[in-house]
């Protein structure tokens, strides 16, 4: 079987947490989600985590050096052997020429890169909305748009939903900014590398859902002819 080393792309709030969920499932990939582990060692209060926090609470990338040998060691690791699902890396061009390197090391390379396209407005309504279970990150949530069944309450967990520090709005027009100016070149790069897939995100999750499913299916069959 062959491997499907996956990453995904779009603004912040373009539902790329919520999909992974959903594909990790289907494809048993593991999903490396950069934020969920940056903010994983802030609440354990390790160095990283207090190197990452300024730059996270003011919405701007952490720098390469906190990231990249992290999430290279992380693709390399056994778990990730088959495959991976990458949220949240690369965001700029030099952590995506970093993956790059590392990747064609391995005699390993990229099988897609998969771009959820969301407007400015809606990412902004997206984020302001957006609750995440106290326990477990990958469970999202959204007040109008993906309520939980009893208001603050975890469906799978039963525990309480937060608000992240940094879904403020002062905090998500400058992780806007800095997604256009630094990982927006991305598309660019991918495409012209001929691995890039666009999805329309506006749709409702289970139909951005199927369309990924669908894509990632028919690139898991290619990879293996
Ligand atoms: P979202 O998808 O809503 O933008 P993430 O959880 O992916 O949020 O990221 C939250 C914050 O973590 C970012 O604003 C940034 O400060 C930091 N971060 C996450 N991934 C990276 C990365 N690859 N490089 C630098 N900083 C990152
Ligand atoms: P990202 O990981 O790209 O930052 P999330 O998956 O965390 O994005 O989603 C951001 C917010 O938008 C969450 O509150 C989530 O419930 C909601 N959301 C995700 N996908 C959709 C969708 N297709 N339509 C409406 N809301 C969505």
């Amino acid at each position: 079987m062959s491997e499907l080393n996956l990453i995904l792309l779009g603004p912040p709030g373009a539902g790329k947490g919520t999909q992974a969920d959903r594909l990790r499932e289907d494809f048993s990939l593991p999903h490396i989600a950069t934020g969920d582990i940056l903010r994983a060692q802030v609440a354990e209060g390790t160095e990283l985590g207090r190197e990452a926090k300024s730059f996270m609470d003011a919405g701007k990338l952490v720098p390469d050096e906190v990231i990249v040998g992290m999430i290279v060691e992380r693709v390399a690791g056994g778990d990730a052997r088959d495959g991976f699902l990458l949220d949240g890396f690369p965001r700029n061009r030099q952590q995506a020429d970093a993956l790059g390197e590392a990747l064609s090391g391995l005699e390993r390379h990229l099988t897609a890169a998969l771009l959820i396209e969301v407007p400015d407005d809606e990412v902004v309504r997206r984020m302001a909305g957006r609750r995440v279970c106290v326990k477990n990150p990958t469970h999202i949530y959204h007040v109008d748009f993906d309520p939980p069944k009893h208001e603050g309450v975890c469906d799978q967990d039963g525990v309480r939903l937060i608000q992240r520090d940094d879904d403020k709005e002062e905090t998500i027009r400058t992780r806007l900014e800095v997604y256009h100016a630094q990982t927006e070149p991305l598309i660019a790069y991918y495409d012209g590398a001929g691995v890039l897939r666009r999805f329309d995100g506006t749709r409702d999750p289970d139909e951005v859902h199927a369309h990924i499913r669908a894509t990632v299916a028919t690139l898991r069959l290619e990879e293996n002819l």
